[in-house]
């Protein structure tokens, strides 16, 4: 039986950030990872290109971090994005800013950021044993781990197996149930950042399929139908609903408000810096001999305007100067507030993070340590912390992982 100081489960992000810490005390440090390589979930963020973090500091950066960033306060003082920056430049990968503070590789290659860890493992003297999926930890003295390579033993673990979402990537949610052999609980799990669902005529026509709005404003409306959340992002029309940054982002809200109802509104706000009154001005002041289609050319996509249009009861090829006020109102109340009802969100498994996780009262803040056994650790998505995409996730994952392999 191989036996190590410290053992990692996971090669993830949170996984390779704790093995590099560790590894600076201990001179027996591995990773133990299911898949042939490390950081296969990182190696898909961004497109292939790894969002690695983003630079929104403090307040903003805790505010990314929607499922409970607050938790975090204490590691950002020991390791933030600023430091993620630095690690990274200092091992030689240059980052690049795009917009809403989204960094990446300037290789544009997210197998750049996966090898540049490696190297600082590699250099560090981290074993990494790979094909190696981990089933069971006895609480022993020292710990005995049951792999599918046979039996390791450690003093020290850091659970970083991930959550449930994608589980291609290898994170099939087992860490949980190496976590209840040390006695700690998970919250309920759920998706966030996924694509929503809607039964709509519309989607279910695929009238809209396919089109894209940039820059609008997406919010999902309370029972009352005041907007409990508003994104400003792109949204995308899919065969099933809507997809895009502003639904992934809304994802989370809309999965809490279907707990309390059937179907949840959204709203769709296409021209967010036009007052309602400028629009209904703008609509009436165009060349009134024109027809609709044309008279309005330009203001939004022009599939969407038809789509509108439609929704309201109007001919695209009437003139705009045989509309009554009442239809000028309607149609600048549809730019501005178009509703429709959601049913639903994709899997779990399809969500790019899981909601839930490790219960946050069983983990020491300052250190990731279990309050239960000293010997243990978490890092990552498998606590009960969850954030936009944008770069947030993996710097929870790699800051707790930090902290984690810091305090160990
Ligand atoms: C398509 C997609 C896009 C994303 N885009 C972004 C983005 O733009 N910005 C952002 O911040 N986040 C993004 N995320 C989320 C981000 O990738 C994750 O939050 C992050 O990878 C979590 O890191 P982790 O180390 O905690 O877990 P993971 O990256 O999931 O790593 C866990 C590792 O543990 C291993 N493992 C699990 N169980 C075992 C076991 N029993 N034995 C051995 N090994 C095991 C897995 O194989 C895996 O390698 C995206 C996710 C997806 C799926």
């Amino acid at each position: 039986m191989q036996h190590y100081d410290v053992i990692v489960v996971g090669g993830g992000p949170a996984g390779m950030f704790a093995a590099w810490q560790a590894s600076l005390r201990y001179s027996r440090v591995a990773i133990l990872e299911k898949n042939t390589v490390l950081g296969k979930k990182m190696l898909i963020t961004g497109g292939g290109r790894c969002n690695v973090t983003n630079i929104h500091q403090d307040d903003l950066l805790i505010a990314g971090i929607v499922g409970n960033g607050r938790f975090l306060h204490s590691v950002f003082s020991q390791f933030n994005n600023n430091d993620l920056i630095r690690f990274y430049e200092t091992n030689g990968l240059k980052l690049k800013e795009e917009n809403k503070g989204r960094m990446f590789p300037v290789t544009d290659k997210a197998q750049s950021v996966v090898d540049t860890i490696a190297k600082v493992l590699r250099q560090n003297g981290v074993t990494i044993h790979f094909n190696c999926d981990v089933q069971t930890v006895k609480t022993t003295e020292p710990l005995a781990v049951k792999t599918s390579l046979g039996m390791f033993s450690c003093d020290k673990l850091i659970l970083t197996t991930g959550g449930k979402s994608v589980p291609q990537t290898g994170s099939t949610g087992v860490g949980y149930q190496l976590a209840a052999q040390f006695g700690h609980t998970t919250t309920e799990l759920f998706p966030t950042e996924v694509p929503l669902t809607s039964d709509e005529g519309f989607i279910r026509k695929k009238v809209l399929q396919g089109l894209s709005l940039y820059d609008i404003n997406f919010s999902v409306l309370n029972q009352k139908g005041k907007p409990l959340v508003t994104h400003r992002y792109d949204l995308l029309f899919t065969h099933f609903g809507v997809s895009g940054p502003a639904a992934l982002r809304s994802s989370q809200f809309v999965v809490k408000q279907l707990k309390k109802q059937e179907l949840v509104t959204v709203l769709l706000d296409v021209l967010p810096d036009q007052h309602i009154t400028a629009v209904q001005a703008w609509l009436k002041g165009q060349d009134s001999n024109k027809a609709l289609k044309n008279a309005w050319k330009g203001l939004v996509s022009e599939r969407y305007l038809l789509f509108l249009l439609t929704e309201i009861g109007l001919d695209e090829s009437t003139p705009l100067k045989q509309l009554t006020p009442k239809q000028i109102e309607l149609m600048a109340q549809a730019l501005k507030g178009f509703t429709f009802q959601v049913n639903g969100t994709q899997s779990l498994e399809k969500s790019f993070v899981t909601g839930g996780g490790i219960k946050l009262k069983e983990v020491d803040p300052k250190t990731m340590q279990s309050k239960f056994d000293p010997r243990l650790a978490f890092a990552g998505e498998i606590l009960d912390i969850h954030a936009y995409t944008g770069g947030y996730n993996l710097t929870v994952a790699q800051c707790t992982g930090f902290v984690a392999g810091l305090h160990i």
